[in-house]
């Protein structure tokens, strides 16, 4: 929670700084800097309707304006993302028990006596015999040896190859994205084959949701069961914040936030996560997003061209002394932490609950050391000049 380092941490700016950098402001609420190239990813979300925002959301974010003879302050922004690092869990699939075996089990200790009934639900006949799945049914054993036909036999890069190809074909055709295996099975008792609901296997956890300062310094982490639903994303942050409630950081990068800050606010309007972190999209999402999501547009903009966030927004002289508006936290160095994770990816799917937990935890803490060996060789340690300006009342 004290991490620093002039990548993540900057002095605090208003909008007179903007002005007396000269800024041009673009009076645009959906203007942003530093656009994305083509092509632009489009919502898959249906317009919203003023209406339907919270009415906290309605009215425009206050003007960031510094009180004479207070001390300027300092940001810090952090980042979140979920990435698709699973292990394996009970399988009925509302449950998020682990397995009492992980060799090769199927349940929770609550949910063991399952394996004495029939794997596709809601059947609830009794297994043909001892060990087996199905029940007696022939349409039910027949299923399931065409699930076993294929599907059991994918290895792990197996399972990424058809995953990959799968989000390839998802891409191309517009459709939402997002690793989903779908192995192609006959329907069943007048339910499609993908929607069939069986326990013949382990469950697994959704993702692993990371938050890190924008350096890439890892702050804590968190599991998704069944989505990356805004209620468990919530509740990561308060559990990882929970002690810590005066270090909660002024910015905080989320690819869902809108969403996200759709339900803090109906859930508690007084909630820090609305008052004291300003929750923003990335630029990409937003470009997608602004056309139809008010919410979006007014509260979650990354680098507002129009100066309400001046945090967010640096001036840059070029050569030719013409000045440019430019985003001031570059989120680059957080993505590194993933492709870093995506190396222990194969083991930490096979692992226990337990030892993924503390496998990840303990990566988390090599990777924030990696990051304070960068910090003092690149000599971005924040000075003690930092710390006098950010006292400062000039
Ligand atoms: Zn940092
Ligand atoms: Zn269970
Ligand atoms: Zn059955
Ligand atoms: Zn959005």
């Amino acid at each position: 929670m004290d991490h620093g380092c002039t990548r993540c941490t900057h002095l605090k700016r208003y909008a007179s700084d903007l002005i007396s950098e000269g800024i041009v402001l673009d009076s645009n609420q959906a203007g942003v800097i530093d656009a994305p190239p083509d092509p632009v990813p489009q919502s898959e979300n249906p317009p919203t309707l003023l209406s339907e925002i919270p009415p906290e959301l309605r009215a425009l974010p206050e003007q960031q304006v510094r009180q004479p003879g207070t001390a300027r302050g300092y940001t810090r922004l952090a980042t979140m993302d979920g990435k698709n690092i699973p292990h394996r869990k009970c399988a009925v699939s509302t449950c998020t028990g682990p397995l009492v075996n992980y060799k090769n089990g199927r349940f929770c200790k609550d949910h063991l006596r399952m394996h004495d009934i029939c794997s596709i639900i809601p059947c609830g006949r009794p297994v043909h015999s001892d060990g087996a799945v199905t029940c007696t049914l022939e349409s039910h054993k027949e299923w399931h040896q065409k699930y076993l036909n294929r599907f059991s036999r994918l290895s792990f890069p197996g399972v990424q190859r058809v995953i990959r190809r799968q989000t390839q074909q998802q891409d191309e055709t517009g459709s939402p994205s997002g690793p989903t295996l779908q192995p192609e099975l006959p329907a069943l008792d007048g339910v499609a084959g993908k929607d069939v609901i069986h326990t013949f296997r382990a469950g697994s956890t959704y993702c692993l949701q990371t938050v890190q300062w924008s350096c890439g310094c890892p702050i804590g982490w968190g599991k998704c069961y069944r989505s990356e639903s805004s209620p468990q994303v919530l509740g990561i942050l308060n559990r990882i914040w929970e002690d810590f409630p005066e270090s909660r950081p002024s910015f905080l990068a989320y690819d869902d936030a809108c969403n996200l800050l759709r339900h803090i606010v109906t859930q508690d309007p007084n909630s820090p996560w609305f008052h004291v972190t300003k929750l923003i999209v990335d630029a990409w999402h937003y470009i997608g997003h602004q056309a139809s999501d008010i919410l979006c547009r007014i509260w979650c903009n990354p680098a507002p061209a129009n100066g309400s966030q001046p945090d967010l927004i640096i001036v840059q002289v070029d050569e030719n002394g013409r000045t440019h508006k430019t985003r001031a936290f570059n989120t680059e160095t957080a993505e590194q932490l993933n492709s870093w994770l995506t190396g222990y990816e194969a083991q930490l799917r096979q692992m226990t609950d337990i030892n993924y937990d503390f496998v990840v935890h303990v990566l988390m803490l090599l990777y924030k050391e990696l990051v304070e060996k960068r910090m003092a060789k690149k000599n971005e340690a924040l000075s003690a000049e930092f710390w006098e300006q950010v006292e400062s009342t000039d």
